[in-house]
């Protein structure tokens, strides 16, 4: 009988592909995710660390699915390579995979051999040795044992084994990761949107950031990989790819730091214009970008594809120079601002979602109004705000002198939210009585209306917003026209147009 996994994932968009190829790598050795009720034989948890709270999450989630150390538990990922010697402590975790090892290769060596130890069993019922490493300095190398703990008789998992304890089985290779990326996934399970992650790695030195420590090498998916990869997503059906990375404006680069660029065109330019022409692709969507990624050969692919979406997230971080400078980012605020103007210049109202820290030590009420007026100024219509939180390691969290109050964080995080329902506000007020494209998301059950006995549906448009509207006769994954009809402070209202946006060409879209 196969075995069930569990697969829980925290954290970003490139978390979130990662998990697909787990998913793969679990599903490819013969395993089937668990349902509501079934008892797993392992679970992977895909953790974070960008913040104190993601790590608190990690923690839970681990507790959680380990069930009392009935459940073996592998942790991969940025929370395992950033604090993998308190994770590895935790009841039930059998492995710690962080991202100075082939992630992939490891579970999937880790799997094979309980198989192959134990062929007739799922895995966890064996009483057979699997290693997997973890060879980061802040944690040990760490061996895994998968017999029976002894704790939990009558439940067997993987009990894990310290290298201390002298009781060392089998040692396993270290699959050290490539150094361009070439794995691919083929669909996204679960998501109408696929993500497609082309870059990793980051070596700047945002000074409140922990990824550079995590994830250190910057590493490009060759063009040909990407477009191969994309042409599988649209084949198994994803109309829309949002194409992720670490540091995306670095992709095609060995550093993301921008003075060390040179004048060469940006290879993420050349990467969009090939995968904007994937036959059967609607739409192409950029995660993240920052004003020196923005140059005129990006906005010019941008404007001159039907497939890219008029939306680009620009994260700002702070609108005040000088909290800009403390946080050593790679633009000023002027600059950011500039960016603005060339993308509203190039693109026909386009949607600018952002992330701003709140709280970043030392951040004056001028600092926050600053970004406060910059948010204005660019009418964010998304703000992912976070309050500032101090990493382990890194410069900022030695500022302890210039932490700001938790209270006034929360009050200037009160007041970013207001003001982030106001421009949305205005931003979707213009594009009423228009119909946008969008891609059906939402299952009949979540969405039926008992009392209006019709379906409401959901999806989101070209420019991110999403779109309630109520319609019978289409299916998640659809791509439909929609008017708007209606919008308010938390939603936006339409009426479904047909069942195929196709029949809807975009320049009629724009018109109705
Ligand atoms: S650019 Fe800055 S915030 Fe982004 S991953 Fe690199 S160091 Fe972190």
């Amino acid at each position: 009988m196969a075995g069930k996994y569990l697969l829980a994932t925290l954290g970003c968009k490139v978390n979130q592909y990662e998990s697909q190829q787990l998913r793969e790598v679990l599903e490819s050795c013969g395993l089937r995710p668990a349902c509501p009720g079934d008892v797993p034989n392992i679970a992977v948890v895909n953790t974070c660390a960008v913040t104190a709270e993601a790590s608190r999450k990690n923690r839970q989630t681990i507790r959680r699915l380990a069930r009392g150390g009935r459940t073996p538990v592998v942790v991969v990922g940025c929370g395992a390579a950033a604090n993998g010697a308190q994770l590895r402590a935790l009841e039930g975790v059998t492995a710690v995979l962080g991202h100075d090892v082939n992630i992939c290769a490891n579970l999937r060596r880790l799997i094979t051999r309980q198989l192959e130890s134990q062929p007739t069993s799922s895995v966890g019922d064996a009483n057979h040795a699997a290693v997997a490493t973890h060879d980061r300095p802040d944690a040990c190398r760490y061996e895994i044992s998968m017999r029976p703990d002894t704790r939990n008789r009558g439940h067997p998992s993987w009990a894990p084994r310290s290298t201390d304890s002298g009781d060392i089985i089998t040692p396993v290779s270290n699959v050290k990761a490539d150094s361009v990326l070439t794995a691919r996934i083929e669909r996204f399970a679960g998501h109408q949107r696929a993500f497609l992650k082309v870059q990793d790695g980051c070596d700047a030195s945002c000074t409140y950031c922990i990824v550079p420590r995590l994830r250190p090498q910057l590493r490009s998916k060759p063009i040909e990989v990407a477009v191969a990869e994309a042409r599988d997503l649209v084949r198994s059906g994803h109309k829309e790819i949002i194409v992720t990375g670490i540091f995306l404006g670095a992709y095609g680069r060995n550093t993301a730091i921008r003075k060390r660029w040179g004048s060469q065109q940006s290879p993420l330019a050349a990467l969009l214009d090939a995968l904007a022409q994937v036959e059967g692709l609607r739409r192409l969507r950029l995660s993240s970008l920052e004003p020196g990624d923005v140059d005129g050969s990006l906005l010019d692919v941008l404007a001159r594809h039907e497939t890219c979406v008029p939306h680009l997230h620009l994260p700002l971080q702070s609108g005040s120079a000088q909290v800009l400078r403390r946080m050593n980012r790679q633009y000023t605020r002027d600059q950011f601002v500039d960016m603005i103007d060339r993308v509203r210049m190039a693109l026909d109202r386009p949607a600018i979602t952002t992330d701003i820290i709140v709280g970043f030590p030392g951040e004056s009420e001028e600092d926050f109004r600053a970004s406060l007026e910059i948010a204005r100024y660019a009418e964010f219509c998304k703000i992912h705000a976070f309050p500032f939180s101090p990493r382990e390691k890194t410069a900022a969290a030695c500022w302890q002198k210039d932490f700001v109050d938790a209270t006034v964080i929360r009050r200037r995080m009160r007041r970013l939210a207001e003001l982030e329902r106001e421009c949305s506000l205005s931003f979707r007020r213009r594009f009423l009585t228009e119909a946008e494209r969008v891609i059906v998301e939402g299952s009949d059950q979540l969405d039926r209306q008992a009392s209006a006995g019709q379906h409401v549906r959901h999806g989101r448009a070209d420019r991110y917003f999403e779109i309630h509207f109520e319609a019978d006769d289409v299916r998640a994954g659809d791509l439909v026209p929609v008017r708007i009809d209606r919008v308010t402070p938390t939603r936006t209202l339409g009426t479904c147009l047909g069942a195929n946006a196709d029949s809807y060409p975009l320049d009629v879209l724009s018109t109705t």
